[in-house]
C-alpha cells in the first residue's frame, strides 16, 4: 500500500518541530538561524514557509511518476513501491539533471562539499520500510503533518473538508498535479496563496519531459549541461584523489 504525507495547513501552528525532527533524522545541524531560513537547501530538507498568518510546508513531493527519476541517466533516483523516491549517492555522477527536471525545485546540491551529493527528502524511506512514521509526522504536536496509507489519507482529507466546509478550500493538492504526489495538502485558502504551484499539468511530467526533449532543436545544449556536470564532478573527484595521494 503506497504511503503518503497529509499536511493540513489549517492545523499547523508553525512550531517547526517537523524541521528539527528532519534535521535530526539526517544528522544535520539545526539552530535558530537555520530555522529562520524559509527555503529548502542541502542542509534543510524541509521547511515551514510563513504566508501572513498561515503556514505551509515544503519538502520533496515524492511524486507518483517523478520527473527526477525519469531523467537520471544512472538510476541514482528510484521510485519505490512504498511511495518514497530514494537517492543513492554512490550511483550519482553529479549531472544535476534532477534539479532541472523537478517541477517543484526540490533537489539541492552540496556546493561546499568536496564530494557533493544531491539532497532531498526521501519521505523517510528507511523508517517507513520498518513500519515507523516519518520523523516529521511523529514530531508534529498537532497532527498537521500526518503519515499513512495514501488512500486512507485521501479519504480522511475528504472527510475533514465535508465536516468543516467553512474552514477548508474544497480541494486536495497532490491528487492529480503532475500525475499525483505522495505529499497531499489541505488549506483554508486557494493553494497559490500558501505558495503551492497551481499552474502545473495534471499529466505526469516524465512523459512531457521526454516529449519535449525529443522535440527540442537545442537538445544539444541540454546534453552539454549534462556532460558539463559529469566533467565537473569527475575532475573534482580526481582532484581530491590526487590531494589525498600526496598527503600519504
Ligand atoms: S518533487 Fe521533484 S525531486 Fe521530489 S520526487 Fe517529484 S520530481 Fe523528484
Ligand atoms: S519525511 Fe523524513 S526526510 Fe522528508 S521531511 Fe519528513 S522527516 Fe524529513
Ligand atoms: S510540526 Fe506540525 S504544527 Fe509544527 S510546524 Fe511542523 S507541521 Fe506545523
Amino acid at each position: 500500500m503506497p504511503k503518503a504525507i497529509l499536511y493540513d495547513s489549517t492545523l499547523c501552528i508553525g512550531c517547526r518541530a517537523c524541521e528539527g525532527a528532519c534535521a535530526e533524522r539526517w544528522g544535520l545541524p539545526y539552530n535558530d538561524k537555520i530555522a529562520s531560513e524559509e527555503r529548502i537547501s542541502a542542509h534543510k530538507l524541509t521547511t515551514i514557509v510563513t504566508h501572513g498568518e498561515r503556514f505551509s510546508r515544503r519538502l520533496c513531493m515524492n511524486c507518483l511518476q517523478p520527473a527526477c527519476v525519469s531523467v537520471c541517466p544512472v538510476g541514482a533516483l528510484q521510485k519505490t513501491v512504498l511511495g518514497p523516491v530514494t537517492y543513492d549517492p554512490e550511483k550519482c555522477m553529479g549531472c544535476r539533471y534532477c534539479m532541472q527536471a523537478c517541477p517543484f525545485q526540490v533537489p539541492t546540491y552540496e556546493w561546499s562539499s568536496w564530494l557533493p551529493r544531491m539532497r532531498k527528502c526521501d519521505m523517510c524511506y528507511e523508517r517507513q520500510s520498518h513500519g515507523k512514521l516519518t520523523a516529521c509526522a511523529e514530531a508534529c504536536p498537532v497532527g498537521a503533518t500526518k503519515n499513512g496509507d495514501r488512500d486512507a489519507l485521501i479519504a480522511e482529507a475528504h472527510e475533514r473538508i465535508s465536516e468543516k466546509p467553512d474552514q477548508y478550500y474544497k480541494k486536495i493538492y497532490g491528487l492529480d498535479v503532475v500525475g499525483g504526489t505522495s505529499v497531499l495538502y489541505l488549506s483554508a485558502v486557494p493553494f497559490e496563496q500558501i505558495g503551492l504551484r497551481t499552474n502545473l499539468p495534471q499529466e505526469p511530467l516524465p512523459m512531457l519531459t521526454w516529449r519535449v526533449l525529443e522535440m527540442l532543436p537545442d537538445v544539444v545544449s541540454t546534453g552539454t549541461v549534462l556532460l558539463g556536470g559529469i566533467w565537473w564532478i569527475t575532475n573534482r573527484r580526481a582532484e581530491v584523489a590526487r590531494k589525498e595521494g600526496k598527503g600519504k
